[in-house]
């Protein structure tokens, strides 16, 4: 494929000798503005914040760049909202995608105030840094460079909430249909390479109802540990199975995984265990389908529940994250290996790929900095991507929009 060349950087000095008022603040601004407005998802309601106020300040920048730009609110869901800003009109175009919500912090185990951008060490840290508040800049700094060009396709740049935990702001996307465009880049923390597919997952209660009483007579309950033990033979031997029917070696770990994560059950040695909860989490390739992997699991279960006396409930904790699977050798990840220097990869990660995907959107992952430092205390972006990242947006502007 051939690249077009990128159009000469033009500072906003040269913009306003023309009579064009370009502004955007400088990317340290944004990212310390972006930082200092917290902006948690979390499955716990005490945790839990919205994310329209950081919406508002991209709004604001992209105003500035001259992007007409939307709110979304989330219905049932207040304080929460995507934004969908673009610049140019037409079909086709390339998306610039990210989430605005961060996971919540343990200021303790921090060295540094999570809520400021500190800048040190040739890094800038701060809660979401690199997952995924860093991107914005990034990715309004390669937008200001095409804010005066004339686009045949638009440039858009959309910014979802509760990605880290229901995902609620993707699965409104899909619902409502949009964005449309030819492609999208979702830039969530990959050091630059560019991701073509990625595990799903699901995290599930299994909960067993027995009856209690006296442990000197079995016989006059049914034990819920008793039937949990049984409901973990069959989850290892369905996990067996998954990895003998499923394996796709893109990925370092090849097959699906079901992990058994935490147990609670019972409340004293002396009672026939009442009540039993396990949790799992389930990861599977792209292409396997969760609803059919839930449904084979639940009936395995419910023969064991039956058998033991001990009803079953099986609940997902959060709806499940679809996995994304494209080619290698697609246009837009073949565009981003050219742009950044790396290869192409997969991750173990979720991210919202699939309901871009499902939109229609050739989608790719690639961001700065590193998933390594995502989700932990003293989080940072290290500057060295920062300006790489860009020239790589920049290339694929050139590309889908101009
Ligand atoms: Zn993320």
């Amino acid at each position: 494929m051939k690249l077009a060349k990128t159009p000469k950087k033009e500072d906003n000095a040269a913009a306003a000798l023309r009579g064009v008022t370009l502004s955007l603040p400088k990317f340290q601004e944004m990212l310390g503005t972006l930082i200092a407005e917290p902006s948690v998802s979390c499955t716990c309601p005490d945790f839990d914040q919205g994310n329209l106020k950081v919406i508002a300040h991209l709004a604001g920048w992209l105003e500035g760049l001259g992007f007409a730009v939307e709110t979304l609110p989330l219905p049932d869901n207040p304080g929460k909202g995507n934004l969908i800003a673009t610049l140019g009109a037409g079909e086709g175009g390339l998306v610039l995608a990210g989430h605005t919500d961060t996971v919540p912090f343990d200021e303790q185990a921090w060295s540094l105030d999570p809520l400021a951008m500190t800048d040190q060490e040739h890094r800038f840290y701060g809660l979401g840094a690199c997952d995924m508040k860093g991107f914005f800049p990034v990715a309004l700094s390669a937008a200001a460079t095409f804010a005066q060009a004339k686009l045949r396709a638009p440039l858009m740049v959309v910014a979802t909430c509760d990605e880290e935990t229901s995902m609620a702001g993707g699965r409104f996307l899909l619902k409502s249909g949009r964005p449309r465009a030819e492609a999208a880049i979702i830039g969530e923390p990959t050091g630059l390479h560019p991701v073509y597919a990625h595990k799903g997952y699901m995290l599930i209660s299994i909960q067993l109802q027995g009856t209690s009483g006296h442990s000197s007579n079995p016989e006059a309950g049914h034990n819920a540990l008793d039937a949990m033990q049984a409901v973990m033979a069959e989850l290892m031997r369905f996990r067996k199975e998954l990895a003998e029917r499923h394996r796709n070696p893109q990925f370092n770990i090849a097959a699906p995984t079901l992990n058994l994560g935490c147990m609670r059950a019972g409340d004293n040695p002396n009672r026939v265990c009442g009540h039993a909860e396990l949790q799992i989490d389930l990861r599977l390739l792209p292409g396997m389908d969760a609803d059919v992997i839930v449904q084979a699991l639940c009936a395995r279960i419910e023969d064991i529940a039956q058998a033991q006396g001990t009803p079953a409930t099986l609940a997902p904790l959060h709806p499940p994250v679809p996995p994304f699977g494209s080619a290698e050798n697609g246009a837009l990840v073949q565009l981003l290996c050219k742009a950044s220097g790396n290869r192409a990869t997969t991750v173990n990660f979720g991210t919202e790929a699939h309901f871009y995907q499902s939109l229609g959107l050739e989608t790719a992952v690639f961001g700065p900095g590193s998933i390594d430092q995502a989700h932990q205390p003293d989080e940072f972006l290290a500057q060295d991507q920062i300006l790489p990242a860009q020239n790589a947006l920049e290339s694929a502007i050139t590309h889908y929009c101009l």
